[in-house]
């Protein structure tokens, strides 16, 4: 078996009244993707299943072969702590962070932006900041950054439970900090840890020369440190390679790369792969063709999608979309099969993840004879395709049994 699965991050969205109320991939050029989907099989896939809202971590772990069972367990931080390539001790608990606009109110933080501004600047002085923090009870926490306004929040010492809930309210939230809560009563220290710790890492970013030259240059401040996702490290398995197959992940989002570690793949990074608008699209085919000579599967993984409809940015979705279509040719005459699909839908509208099911298709060399349908592979055109609806699990196995060619 050989095939590359391309995850479009962020790929399936909603209608919206600037792009005369189609999708940014229903009004994006595509003509690769067009010819794949019309000479394969697309339709609708339910990330992780019916009516299920998916994050990144969960949505993309389906698509890279993780097990439906592991899907409740798998917790961010960890996931985030392998992206670093960080070896945990047993009784660490890892968290993801977001460096976010914070302003003391009412006895508590009103969270005036979750990320900051998606800084890109002055991070690792920040983290040093961070780091000089002693939360006490032998406990030791170190902070890492990692693209734009996220990190790993890492904490060390006896006593520790991972069974707290977030501080960060989310895209869904009521826009203030959250205290952290135990949901067990072993893990009560960790919770008053993790908010003395946040009120403690308000009060030193508050005051950082980082944070003055921001407000100089009209920035909003990076005060604060949201946290969510805490969780003991953990081993995941796969279905890559319960069928005796190897993989490899071309990705350069950390989360991606952390799920890519835990499941056991070899993961490619490169300093081109940003996670961000800029990064290289077609030296991530020419890597993931040429993981091709030592993997029988490569997933290729693109975050900027999903970062534009985050902002709201329905015409810069439809670009990149354009973009990474232009990328995708060369795959027509790698000889192998592929796939495309996404780990969620992120509605432009709303900036919002959203249940909905995402576009997919399935391609392979043998497919590329006949008459060409005319076909503008997008949400609405899915909805009809041949292609069995199923959740990523389904998915990823119908591709590997199509990459027997
Ligand atoms: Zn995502």
């Amino acid at each position: 078996m050989k095939g590359i699965l391309v995850i479009i991050d962020g790929l399936g969205d909603l209608p919206v009244p600037e792009l005369d109320h189609r999708t940014p991939l229903e009004a994006a050029h595509t003509p690769v993707l067009n010819v794949m989907a019309a000479r394969g099989q697309y339709g609708l896939i339910d990330p992780i299943g019916s009516g299920i809202l998916p994050n990144t971590h969960s949505g993309a772990g389906m698509l890279l072969g993780m097990l439906p069972g592991q899907v409740e367990g798998l917790k961010r931080g960890p996931v985030e702590a392998a992206g670093l390539g960080l070896e945990l001790a047993p009784g660490d608990v890892a968290l993801r962070a977001n460096f976010a606009t914070l302003a003391a109110e009412s006895g508590g933080f009103r969270v005036l932006d979750r990320r900051a501004g998606r800084i890109r600047e002055g991070s690792d002085e920040l983290a040093a900041v961070i780091n000089r923090i002693d939360p006490g009870q032998d406990v030791s926490v170190r902070f890492w950054p990692t693209e734009q306004h996220r990190g790993v929040l890492v904490l060390s010492g006896p006593g520790l439970d991972a069974r707290v809930t977030d501080t960060d309210p989310g895209d869904h939230g009521g826009g203030w900090w959250m205290a952290s809560r135990p949901e067990a009563l072993a893990a009560e220290l960790t919770a008053g840890l993790i908010n003395r710790f946040s009120a403690e890492v308000f009060q030193a970013l508050s005051v950082s020369p980082v944070n003055h030259q921001r407000a100089q240059s009209g920035q909003v401040a990076a005060n604060g440190l949201l946290v969510r996702g805490a969780g003991h490290p953990m081993v995941l398995e796969n279905q890559v390679s319960l069928h005796s197959l190897t993989a490899s992940v071309v990705s350069g989002c950390n989360t991606v790369q952390g799920l890519g570690r835990l499941l056991g793949f070899t993961v490619v990074n490169d300093p081109r792969f940003t996670a961000d608008l800029d990064t290289d699209l077609p030296a991530k085919v020419s890597t993931a063709l040429r993981e091709l000579e030592r993997s029988n599967v490569v997933f290729v993984h693109v975050k900027a999608p999903d970062l534009c409809a985050h902002d709201g940015d329905s015409r810069g979705k439809k670009n990149v979309l354009e973009s990474i279509d232009r990328a995708l040719e060369p795959l027509l005459q790698a000889g192998v099969a592929i796939a495309v699909a996404s780990d969620h839908t992120t509605d432009s509208n709303t900036g919002r993840h959203t249940p909905d099911p995402v576009p997919a298709l399935l391609w392979a060399p043998g497919c590329a004879e006949g008459e060409m349908r005319d076909l503008n592979f997008g949400e609405t055109a899915c909805r009809t395709g041949a292609l069995p609806r199923s959740n990523s699990h389904g998915f990823l196995l119908s591709f590997l049994k199509s990459g027997n060619v």
